[in-house]
């Protein structure tokens, strides 16, 4: 067992931060209060193979493992600039097509969410569902050779800027009759589907959309993989999801943390650095450690999806996710709470952290869902929901 990250990551890490760096905070910030998109950042990124760095090298991604999508991810998020679509795109979509795709699917589709010219979102989420994905109703049913999709997805990332939408739906089962979910690539811009854009109280370039899917005609090549064993394919998709929000929220944590210590060091009000107070700094320190525990759990769940051990980096996926939300959230108030007044000023850029990182606590997966799934799962506890 080793505790320190390939020679080849650290430098993909140092790489990406170095790119990441020229962008900042400032650049993200203007972005997304101006409600443009950080589009100059994703194109360099996948230009240089970041995005894709996952993605099978005959269809031109890197060729590497989820890790190395998380270590860009974190880089990223760690300068300040944060890709969300980082953990859709490339990392469920990508992951989906890769490995359950038809040769034509991946052709269609891989290089350009290798090198980020195509941008691919993800639909499971429903109104009345929730976090109970068991219940969706959104469904697809044959008509001659091609599916029709109605159904209404809820707090989708990136309709606006994506040219195809994953969608979970629900299909016939031929024998049984039973509804199972299965996977459609559905064009943005297919007839019958509109967004709408949900106004959150989120400082991000991306937003999120109501969907509606309105007898979305689509051919019978849109199924991803087989309908029978959707659901297998549905969780191949998940685990990278939760790594990769992990991922997110671990960079997020260092970005706060990194300048609270920053602000801790500079300000002086009774004679000596802020940061000299316990009061500032074992909170701080507390951050550090829970951040660093975060971190290890998460490069554990990616160093388990890569070596192919899906259940077990299951479990691992929803503890990282879980343990970096939390580190994130605490960084984040600690942060702006180290800054004062100066915390919740636009001019210092504190306080949106705030709303970012407990969006963490809440999606993909909420804290309480996994929470269930560790009391089941990993300690044998009766079923609660
Ligand atoms: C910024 C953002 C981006 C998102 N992007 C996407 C996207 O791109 N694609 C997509 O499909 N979805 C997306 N989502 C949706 C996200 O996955 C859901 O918000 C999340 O799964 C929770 O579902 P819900 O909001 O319906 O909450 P609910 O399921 O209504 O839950 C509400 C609360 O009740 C708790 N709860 C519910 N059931 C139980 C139980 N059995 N035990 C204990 N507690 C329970 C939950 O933990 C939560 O705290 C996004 C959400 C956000 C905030």
């Amino acid at each position: 067992m080793r505790y320190q990250e390939s020679q080849e990551r650290r430098e993909l890490r140092r790489a990406v931060a170095g790119l990441a760096s020229r962008y900042g905070r400032s650049y993200f910030q203007a972005k997304a209060r101006s409600g443009e998109k950080t589009d100059e950042l994703w194109t360099e990124a996948g230009k240089l193979g970041y995005l894709g760095v996952n993605l099978p090298e005959e269809y031109g991604g890197g060729g590497g493992g989820l890790g190395d999508l998380a270590a860009v991810c974190e880089e990223l998020a760690a300068a300040g600039c944060p890709l969300l679509l980082m953990v859709v795109s490339p990392a469920i979509c990508g992951t989906i097509i890769a490995r359950y795709g038809t040769d034509e699917q991946r052709k269609r589709w891989l290089p350009g969410l290798a090198d980020g010219s195509a941008k691919m979102v993800f639909a499971i989420t429903e109104p009345d569902a929730g976090s109970n994905s068991h219940r969706i109703t959104t469904t697809a049913r044959r008509d001659g050779d091609d599916w029709l999709v109605t159904g209404q997805k809820v707090f989708i990332s990136g309709v606006d800027e994506a040219q195809a939408v994953l969608v979970v739906a629900r299909t016939e089962n031929a024998r049984t009759g039973r509804l199972q979910p299965a996977l459609f690539v559905v064009p943005t811009g297919a007839a019958g589907l509109t967004a709408q854009l949900i106004q959150m109280d989120l400082l991000s370039p991306e937003k999120q959309f109501t969907m509606f899917l309105d007898d979305v005609r689509l051919p019978g090549d849109a199924l991803v993989g087989d309908a029978d064993a959707a659901l297998q394919q549905l969780f191949a998709g998940l685990n990278p999801e939760r790594i990769m929000a992990a991922s997110f929220s671990c960079g997020t944590a260092r970005y706060a943390l990194h300048r609270a210590v920053e602000y801790a060091k500079g300000r002086s009000v009774f004679k000596v650095p802020i940061g000299a107070h316990q009061a500032i700094a074992h909170p701080l320190a507390d951050s550090a450690i829970n951040l660093e525990m975060a971190r290890l759990m998460t490069q554990k769940a990616a160093a388990l999806y890569d070596a192919g051990e899906d259940l077990a980096a299951g479990e691992a996926a929803n503890m990282a996710k879980y343990a970096a939300a939390e580190a994130a959230c605490d960084a984040a108030d600690r942060a702006v709470q180290t800054h004062g007044g100066n915390g919740i000023t636009q001019e210092y850029g504190m306080a949106g952290l705030l709303v970012a990182t407990r969006a963490g606590r809440i999606a993909p997966v909420s804290r309480e869902m996994i929470l269930n799934f560790v009391a089941m799962h990993s300690l044998g506890l009766p079923k609660s929901y």
